[in-house]
């Protein structure tokens, strides 16, 4: 097992199955630039067979499909269900939602007990405005779908100034109604809002977040697992919701997340774009192999930054968010 100083090593892969997104939303990817795959997107075959090597010698627990928009890529199926065979103590993903509706019977036939769904906003105006694609009512369908199933559903918010902060206690509320863990993600520092003010102009913090919260709940902090991304918050009697506070209180310190992204690079860090480029190993004797691996799995860890997330030029939609 690798191990770094901090004590960490990798037991979440995200595995990202094509950096094309349907969304542009305002803070991931810059408009007309949705649609673009990587370059040299690996086939489904080639990517599943750097999962089994990773979860082979990686000491990986838990796997998450992720892109760009997985539920776009025409490897889902396959790998998805794939997935759901083997002996992983969890399979999920995270989506935008918009492709539940259609996608809920393979979704479901394959066992998902789990799912992260990206939504910044109840309003259908505002909606359009971040999104920039895709429309509210199906991804709300799709809610509704897989909560009639039973399916455990936690939505990702990102709030931002002077965008959707109108919608903190709307989200919040239609999530606590539902028995949903809402989980506000602190805007990051990546991507395209490196340069300019956009980042300084809309980022909004833990400390806003819970304010906004306060005005209606009484709250009190809760547990969670030691290494989960979400500072977590109880509301008695109520539900329980989840801050990722990368910027106000980053958990980098015991971050188990290792990243493989549709291009077949390997990622230790979401914060670094150093990378190690994993398509060699698929021409690699297998004898050869486990070496590779090794210092491919012993690069990414030193690739994790210590203590805080300072963010990158690499754009979510590319490294699988
Ligand atoms: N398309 C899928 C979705 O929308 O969930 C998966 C990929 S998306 C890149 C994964 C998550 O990254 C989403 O929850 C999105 O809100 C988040 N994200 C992307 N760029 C971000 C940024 N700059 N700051 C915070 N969160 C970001």
């Amino acid at each position: 097992m690798i191990v770094d100083s901090y004590g960490r090593r990798f037991r979440n892969l995200r595995v990202s199955l094509t950096s094309a997104c349907n969304y542009a939303c305002t803070y991931c990817v810059p408009d007309g630039k949705r649609l673009q795959p990587a370059k040299e997107e690996l086939e489904a075959e080639e990517l599943w067979m750097l999962v089994e090597l990773l979860v082979n010698s990686g000491g990986i627990e838990k796997l998450r499909f992720t892109g760009g928009e997985p539920l776009l890529s025409p490897k889902f199926d396959l790998l998805f269900s794939r997935a759901m065979e083997l002996d992983f103590l969890d399979v999920s993903l995270t989506t935008n939602g918009q492709f539940i509706p259609k996608k809920a019977e393979i979704l479901l036939k394959s066992g998902l007990k789990r799912i992260n769904i990206s939504l910044d906003t109840l309003d259908p105006e505002s909606f359009k405005e971040i999104a920039r694609g895709g429309d509210l009512k199906t991804v709300l369908e799709g809610i509704n779908i897989l909560k009639e199933n039973q399916v455990e559903i936690k939505i990702n918010m990102v709030p931002m100034l002077g965008k959707n902060e109108n919608q903190i206690l709307p989200l919040l509320d239609f999530c606590l109604e539902r028995g949903i863990e809402l989980r506000f993600i602190e805007l990051m520092n990546m991507g395209h809002l490196r340069s300019g003010n956009q980042y300084l102009l809309e980022f909004l913090g833990m400390d806003k977040i819970l304010g906004y919260i306060g005005e209606r709940y009484e709250y009190s902090r809760t547990n969670a697992p030691y290494d989960s991304t979400a500072i977590r918050y109880e509301i008695p009697g109520k539900g329980v919701f989840g801050i990722i506070a990368n910027n106000s209180e980053p958990f980098c310190s015991s971050c188990t997340r290792l990243r493989v992204s549709s291009n077949g690079l390997l990622y230790g860090c979401l914060s670094n774009a150093a990378n190690f480029d994993l398509k060699p190993l698929l021409k690699t004797p297998e004898m050869d192999r486990p070496k590779r691996l090794k210092d491919a799995l012993n690069t990414a860890l030193k690739h994790k930054q210590d203590v805080s997330f300072t963010g990158e030029v690499t754009v979510m939609k590319f490294i699988g968010g």
